[in-house]
Protein backbone atom coordinates (compact mmCIF):
# COMPACT_ATOMS: atom_id res chain seq x y z
CA UNK A 1 0.00 0.00 0.00
CA UNK A 2 1.79 3.59 -0.73
CA UNK A 3 1.44 6.99 0.60
CA UNK A 4 -0.37 9.66 -1.36
CA UNK A 5 1.01 12.71 0.45
CA UNK A 6 1.66 16.39 -0.13
CA UNK A 7 5.32 17.43 -0.86
CA UNK A 8 7.32 20.49 -2.30
CA UNK A 9 8.33 20.08 -6.02
CA UNK A 10 10.72 21.84 -8.23
CA UNK A 11 8.90 20.94 -11.77
CA UNK A 12 11.54 22.72 -14.07
CA UNK A 13 14.45 25.19 -14.09
CA UNK A 14 14.35 28.49 -12.28
CA UNK A 15 10.10 28.07 -11.44
CA UNK A 16 8.06 28.51 -8.80
CA UNK A 17 8.19 25.83 -6.47
CA UNK A 18 4.24 23.50 -6.11
CA UNK A 19 2.83 22.40 -3.23
CA UNK A 20 1.50 18.42 -4.92
CA UNK A 21 0.53 15.36 -4.07
CA UNK A 22 3.21 12.62 -4.77
CA UNK A 23 3.24 8.64 -3.94
CA UNK A 24 5.68 7.38 -1.99
CA UNK A 25 6.25 3.60 -2.23
CA UNK A 26 5.82 1.13 0.77
CA UNK A 27 10.09 0.44 1.96
CA UNK A 28 11.59 -2.63 0.39
CA UNK A 29 14.98 -3.72 1.29
CA UNK A 30 16.94 -1.42 3.54
CA UNK A 31 14.85 1.17 2.94
CA UNK A 32 12.46 3.32 5.55
CA UNK A 33 9.37 5.68 5.65
CA UNK A 34 9.82 8.47 7.98
CA UNK A 35 6.80 10.74 8.98
CA UNK A 36 8.65 14.34 8.44
CA UNK A 37 8.17 16.57 11.61
CA UNK A 38 10.63 19.40 10.52
CA UNK A 39 12.65 20.26 7.71
CA UNK A 40 14.85 23.35 7.31
CA UNK A 41 15.14 24.96 3.91
CA UNK A 42 18.88 25.06 2.84
CA UNK A 43 20.72 26.39 0.17
CA UNK A 44 20.94 23.40 -1.67
CA UNK A 45 17.38 23.20 -2.01
CA UNK A 46 17.60 26.56 -4.23
CA UNK A 47 20.30 25.45 -5.92
CA UNK A 48 18.29 22.27 -7.41
CA UNK A 49 15.62 24.47 -8.62
CA UNK A 50 17.99 26.79 -10.53
CA UNK A 51 19.40 24.10 -12.07
CA UNK A 52 22.42 24.48 -10.31
CA UNK A 53 23.19 20.38 -9.44
CA UNK A 54 21.73 18.34 -12.29
CA UNK A 55 18.41 18.67 -14.75
CA UNK A 56 16.93 15.85 -13.33
CA UNK A 57 13.60 17.62 -12.97
CA UNK A 58 11.24 17.13 -11.36
CA UNK A 59 12.82 17.27 -7.84
CA UNK A 60 11.41 16.96 -4.24
CA UNK A 61 13.56 18.99 -2.30
CA UNK A 62 13.86 19.27 1.48
CA UNK A 63 16.92 17.14 3.26
CA UNK A 64 17.76 18.71 6.56
CA UNK A 65 14.76 16.55 8.55
CA UNK A 66 13.81 14.86 11.62
CA UNK A 67 10.76 12.82 11.86
CA UNK A 68 9.28 9.93 12.98
CA UNK A 69 10.32 6.00 11.71
CA UNK A 70 6.77 4.70 10.25
CA UNK A 71 7.49 1.54 8.57
CA UNK A 72 10.57 0.02 7.57
CA UNK A 73 11.35 -2.27 4.75
CA UNK A 74 11.88 -6.34 5.92
CA UNK A 75 15.63 -6.31 6.49
CA UNK A 76 15.81 -3.46 8.26
CA UNK A 77 17.36 -3.73 12.15
CA UNK A 78 19.21 -0.16 12.77
CA UNK A 79 15.66 1.53 13.65
CA UNK A 80 12.35 0.35 14.19
CA UNK A 81 8.71 2.36 13.75
CA UNK A 82 7.97 4.94 16.07
CA UNK A 83 12.05 5.71 16.54
CA UNK A 84 12.89 9.12 16.02
CA UNK A 85 15.36 10.22 13.79
CA UNK A 86 17.82 12.64 12.16
CA UNK A 87 18.46 11.87 8.31
CA UNK A 88 21.72 12.45 6.72
CA UNK A 89 22.76 12.40 3.44
CA UNK A 90 25.93 10.38 3.90
CA UNK A 91 24.79 6.71 5.00
CA UNK A 92 28.34 5.19 4.51
CA UNK A 93 28.19 1.72 2.58
CA UNK A 94 31.26 0.13 4.87
CA UNK A 95 32.73 -1.50 1.87
CA UNK A 96 33.82 0.98 -0.36
CA UNK A 97 38.19 1.58 -0.01
CA UNK A 98 37.57 4.83 2.03
CA UNK A 99 35.09 2.66 4.38
CA UNK A 100 38.23 -0.23 4.51
CA UNK A 101 40.28 1.93 5.40
CA UNK A 102 38.86 3.45 8.06
CA UNK A 103 37.52 6.69 6.86
CA UNK A 104 33.82 6.14 6.82
CA UNK A 105 32.97 9.96 6.39
CA UNK A 106 34.95 9.59 2.94
CA UNK A 107 32.80 7.17 2.27
CA UNK A 108 32.46 7.06 -1.92
CA UNK A 109 29.61 5.02 -2.26
CA UNK A 110 26.85 6.13 0.19
CA UNK A 111 23.32 5.05 0.40
CA UNK A 112 20.16 5.91 -0.75
CA UNK A 113 16.33 4.52 -1.18
CA UNK A 114 16.41 2.27 -4.61
CA UNK A 115 12.91 3.15 -5.21
CA UNK A 116 11.80 6.21 -6.46
CA UNK A 117 8.70 8.68 -5.19
CA UNK A 118 6.90 9.92 -7.90
CA UNK A 119 4.28 12.26 -8.84
CA UNK A 120 0.33 10.57 -8.73
CA UNK A 121 0.67 10.36 -13.19
CA UNK A 122 4.03 7.82 -12.47
CA UNK A 123 6.84 10.34 -13.05
CA UNK A 124 9.58 9.54 -10.86
CA UNK A 125 11.37 12.51 -8.32
CA UNK A 126 14.56 12.92 -7.44
CA UNK A 127 14.53 13.16 -4.27
CA UNK A 128 17.31 16.50 -3.43
CA UNK A 129 20.09 14.75 -1.76
CA UNK A 130 18.72 11.38 -1.53
CA UNK A 131 16.20 12.59 0.68
CA UNK A 132 12.95 14.42 -0.21
CA UNK A 133 11.76 16.10 3.32
CA UNK A 134 9.62 18.73 2.12
CA UNK A 135 6.44 16.13 2.10
CA UNK A 136 4.40 14.55 5.08
CA UNK A 137 6.55 11.44 4.45
CA UNK A 138 9.53 10.32 2.58
CA UNK A 139 11.37 7.05 1.15
CA UNK A 140 14.72 6.83 2.82
CA UNK A 141 18.27 4.34 2.76
CA UNK A 142 17.80 3.12 6.37
CA UNK A 143 21.61 4.40 7.20
CA UNK A 144 20.35 7.68 6.51
CA UNK A 145 17.99 7.89 9.45
CA UNK A 146 20.02 8.27 12.75
CA UNK A 147 18.00 7.30 16.00
CA UNK A 148 18.36 10.29 18.51
CA UNK A 149 17.42 11.23 21.82
CA UNK A 150 13.46 12.07 21.38
CA UNK A 151 13.36 14.83 23.52
CA UNK A 152 14.96 16.70 21.66
CA UNK A 153 13.20 19.77 19.38
CA UNK A 154 12.55 18.21 15.20
CA UNK A 155 12.70 21.93 13.90
CA UNK A 156 16.07 22.33 16.12
CA UNK A 157 17.99 18.26 15.84
CA UNK A 158 16.96 17.83 12.08
CA UNK A 159 18.89 21.05 10.80
CA UNK A 160 22.35 18.78 11.94
CA UNK A 161 20.90 17.08 9.18
CA UNK A 162 22.78 19.51 6.10
CA UNK A 163 24.22 22.80 7.02
CA UNK A 164 24.50 22.93 10.91
CA UNK A 165 26.36 20.05 10.53
CA UNK A 166 28.78 21.10 7.90
CA UNK A 167 29.20 24.05 10.07
CA UNK A 168 29.96 22.93 13.20
CA UNK A 169 32.09 19.31 11.67
CA UNK A 170 34.26 22.15 9.84
CA UNK A 171 35.48 23.43 13.18
CA UNK A 172 35.10 20.73 15.13
CA UNK A 173 35.85 17.60 12.90
CA UNK A 174 37.95 18.91 9.66
CA UNK A 175 39.77 21.89 11.40
CA UNK A 176 40.39 20.30 14.73
CA UNK A 177 39.72 23.14 16.60
CA UNK A 178 40.87 22.42 20.30
CA UNK A 179 41.71 24.38 23.61
CA UNK A 180 42.84 27.65 23.12
CA UNK A 181 42.72 27.75 19.72
CA UNK A 182 42.40 31.09 17.84
CA UNK A 183 39.64 30.52 14.69
CA UNK A 184 38.96 33.22 11.96
CA UNK A 185 35.34 32.35 10.41
CA UNK A 186 34.44 33.88 6.92
CA UNK A 187 30.33 34.67 6.26
CA UNK A 188 28.36 34.20 8.97
CA UNK A 189 25.13 32.56 7.26
CA UNK A 190 23.76 29.20 8.59
CA UNK A 191 27.00 27.48 8.21
CA UNK A 192 29.50 29.97 9.43
CA UNK A 193 27.37 30.61 12.52
CA UNK A 194 27.33 26.76 13.35
CA UNK A 195 31.39 26.46 12.51
CA UNK A 196 31.10 29.53 14.85
CA UNK A 197 29.27 27.50 17.67
CA UNK A 198 31.63 24.67 16.59
CA UNK A 199 34.62 26.37 17.49
CA UNK A 200 33.23 27.36 20.82
CA UNK A 201 32.50 23.87 21.58
CA UNK A 202 35.80 22.80 21.11
CA UNK A 203 37.24 25.33 23.36
CA UNK A 204 38.73 28.02 21.03
CA UNK A 205 39.33 31.30 23.42
CA UNK A 206 39.12 33.90 20.20
CA UNK A 207 37.12 33.07 17.46
CA UNK A 208 36.77 36.03 15.30
CA UNK A 209 33.43 36.41 12.73
CA UNK A 210 34.21 37.84 9.53
CA UNK A 211 31.10 39.10 7.43
CA UNK A 212 29.78 42.19 4.93
CA UNK A 213 26.95 42.44 6.85
CA UNK A 214 26.68 44.32 9.83
CA UNK A 215 23.75 42.18 10.59
CA UNK A 216 24.83 38.85 10.13
CA UNK A 217 27.95 39.98 12.59
CA UNK A 218 25.36 40.79 15.57
CA UNK A 219 23.92 37.34 14.77
CA UNK A 220 27.83 36.14 15.15
CA UNK A 221 28.24 37.06 18.68
CA UNK A 222 25.40 35.61 19.83
CA UNK A 223 26.47 32.59 18.82
CA UNK A 224 29.73 32.73 20.33
CA UNK A 225 32.35 35.30 18.21
CA UNK A 226 34.87 37.01 20.40
CA UNK A 227 35.52 39.76 17.81
CA UNK A 228 33.77 40.83 14.50
CA UNK A 229 35.39 42.47 11.48
CA UNK A 230 33.22 44.03 9.07
CA UNK A 231 34.86 42.93 5.49
CA UNK A 232 32.62 46.20 3.29
CA UNK A 233 35.02 48.89 5.53
CA UNK A 234 38.14 47.25 6.80
CA UNK A 235 41.43 44.96 6.14
CA UNK A 236 39.96 41.68 6.79
CA UNK A 237 43.48 39.95 7.05
CA UNK A 238 45.01 42.65 8.29
CA UNK A 239 42.20 42.87 11.43
CA UNK A 240 43.00 39.16 12.12
CA UNK A 241 46.66 39.11 12.35
CA UNK A 242 45.69 42.39 14.77
CA UNK A 243 43.10 40.33 16.83
CA UNK A 244 45.58 37.58 17.13
CA UNK A 245 48.83 39.46 18.29
CA UNK A 246 50.46 39.66 14.92
CA UNK A 247 50.44 35.98 14.36
CA UNK A 248 46.83 34.99 12.14
CA UNK A 249 44.84 32.61 13.45
CA UNK A 250 45.45 29.18 13.94
CA UNK A 251 42.40 27.52 11.90
CA UNK A 252 40.72 29.99 9.46
CA UNK A 253 37.21 28.50 7.70
CA UNK A 254 35.90 29.45 4.46
CA UNK A 255 32.02 29.17 4.73
CA UNK A 256 30.82 31.52 2.09
CA UNK A 257 32.31 29.60 -0.91
CA UNK A 258 33.88 32.70 -2.88
CA UNK A 259 37.46 33.16 -4.35
CA UNK A 260 37.88 36.23 -2.86
CA UNK A 261 37.08 34.90 0.97
CA UNK A 262 39.26 32.11 0.14
CA UNK A 263 42.26 34.52 -0.26
CA UNK A 264 41.33 36.01 2.67
CA UNK A 265 41.12 32.96 4.58
CA UNK A 266 44.71 31.51 3.13
CA UNK A 267 46.52 34.57 4.29
CA UNK A 268 45.05 35.12 7.56
CA UNK A 269 46.71 31.66 8.61
CA UNK A 270 49.26 32.11 11.20
CA UNK A 271 51.94 29.77 9.59
CA UNK A 272 51.62 26.10 9.31
CA UNK A 273 48.50 26.55 10.19
CA UNK A 274 45.08 25.15 9.22
CA UNK A 275 42.72 26.64 6.43
CA UNK A 276 39.30 24.71 6.01
CA UNK A 277 36.85 25.45 2.98
CA UNK A 278 33.33 24.41 3.46
CA UNK A 279 31.17 26.78 1.90
CA UNK A 280 30.14 25.48 -1.49
CA UNK A 281 31.53 27.19 -4.84
CA UNK A 282 30.24 27.38 -7.81
CA UNK A 283 31.53 25.38 -11.22
CA UNK A 284 33.35 28.13 -12.74
CA UNK A 285 35.18 29.63 -9.63
CA UNK A 286 38.93 29.47 -9.26
CA UNK A 287 41.88 30.30 -7.06
CA UNK A 288 44.56 31.57 -8.34
CA UNK A 289 47.44 32.02 -5.38
CA UNK A 290 51.52 32.14 -5.98
CA UNK A 291 52.66 28.49 -5.50
CA UNK A 292 55.50 29.82 -3.23
CA UNK A 293 52.72 31.21 -0.95
CA UNK A 294 51.74 27.67 -1.11
CA UNK A 295 54.65 26.24 -0.01
CA UNK A 296 55.79 28.69 1.92
CA UNK A 297 53.20 29.13 4.55
CA UNK A 298 52.96 25.30 5.69
CA UNK A 299 50.13 23.79 6.98
CA UNK A 300 46.88 22.00 5.64
CA UNK A 301 44.41 22.99 3.33
CA UNK A 302 41.28 21.15 3.82
CA UNK A 303 38.09 20.93 2.13
CA UNK A 304 35.22 20.15 4.24
CA UNK A 305 32.03 17.78 3.13
CA UNK A 306 29.48 17.66 5.61
CA UNK A 307 31.63 18.43 7.90
CA UNK A 308 33.60 15.29 7.67
CA UNK A 309 30.70 14.18 9.89
CA UNK A 310 29.68 10.55 10.40
CA UNK A 311 26.18 10.64 11.25
CA UNK A 312 25.64 7.31 13.65
CA UNK A 313 28.36 8.66 15.39
CA UNK A 314 28.36 12.42 15.92
CA UNK A 315 23.74 13.19 15.19
CA UNK A 316 23.19 11.52 18.96
CA UNK A 317 26.39 13.07 20.74
CA UNK A 318 25.16 16.69 19.24
CA UNK A 319 21.78 16.37 20.52
CA UNK A 320 23.13 15.19 23.79
CA UNK A 321 25.08 18.91 23.76
CA UNK A 322 21.73 20.36 22.98
CA UNK A 323 19.45 18.33 25.45
CA UNK A 324 22.66 19.88 28.04
CA UNK A 325 22.26 23.60 26.90
CA UNK A 326 25.72 23.37 25.54
CA UNK A 327 24.54 23.79 21.60
CA UNK A 328 22.10 26.26 21.10
CA UNK A 329 20.33 24.88 17.71
CA UNK A 330 16.91 26.63 18.59
CA UNK A 331 18.93 30.04 17.72
CA UNK A 332 19.34 28.40 13.83
CA UNK A 333 15.62 28.03 13.79
CA UNK A 334 14.47 32.12 12.65
CA UNK A 335 10.85 30.94 11.96
CA UNK A 336 9.15 27.98 11.35
CA UNK A 337 6.60 27.90 8.43
CA UNK A 338 4.51 25.32 6.44
CA UNK A 339 5.15 23.21 3.74
CA UNK A 340 2.99 25.77 1.38
CA UNK A 341 5.45 28.94 2.62
CA UNK A 342 8.76 27.54 1.20
CA UNK A 343 8.88 29.39 -2.18
CA UNK A 344 8.73 32.75 -0.02
CA UNK A 345 11.46 30.79 2.68
CA UNK A 346 13.60 31.22 -0.44
CA UNK A 347 13.04 34.41 -0.89
CA UNK A 348 13.99 35.66 3.01
CA UNK A 349 16.82 33.42 2.63
CA UNK A 350 18.45 35.32 -1.01
CA UNK A 351 17.61 38.38 0.62
CA UNK A 352 19.91 37.74 3.93
CA UNK A 353 16.99 37.77 6.64
CA UNK A 354 16.82 34.31 8.08
CA UNK A 355 19.28 32.19 9.11
CA UNK A 356 16.79 29.33 8.62
CA UNK A 357 13.46 28.72 7.88
CA UNK A 358 12.00 25.82 8.73
CA UNK A 359 9.14 23.86 7.43
CA UNK A 360 7.20 22.21 10.82
CA UNK A 361 4.41 19.63 9.79
ZN1 LIG B 1 31.81 3.40 1.84
ZN1 LIG C 1 21.62 21.62 2.95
Amino acid sequence: MTSEVQGVVAMAKGEPVSLVTIVVPDPGPGEVVVRIQACGVCHTDLHYREGGINDEFPFLLGHEAAGIVETIGPDVTSVEPDDFVVLNWRAVCGECRACRRGRPWYCFATHNASQKMTLTDGTPLAAALGIGAFAEKTLVAAGQCTKVDPRARPEAVGLLGCGVMAGLGSAMLTGEVGAGDSVAVFGCGGVGCAAIAGARLAGATKIIAIDLDARKLDRAREFGATDVVNGSSEDVVAAVRVLTDGNGADVCIEAVGSPKAMEQAFYARDLACTLVQVGVPMPDMRIDLPMIDFFGRGGQLKPSWYGDCLPSRDFPMLVDLYLQGRLDLDRFVTETIGLGDVEEAFHRMERGEVLRSVVVI
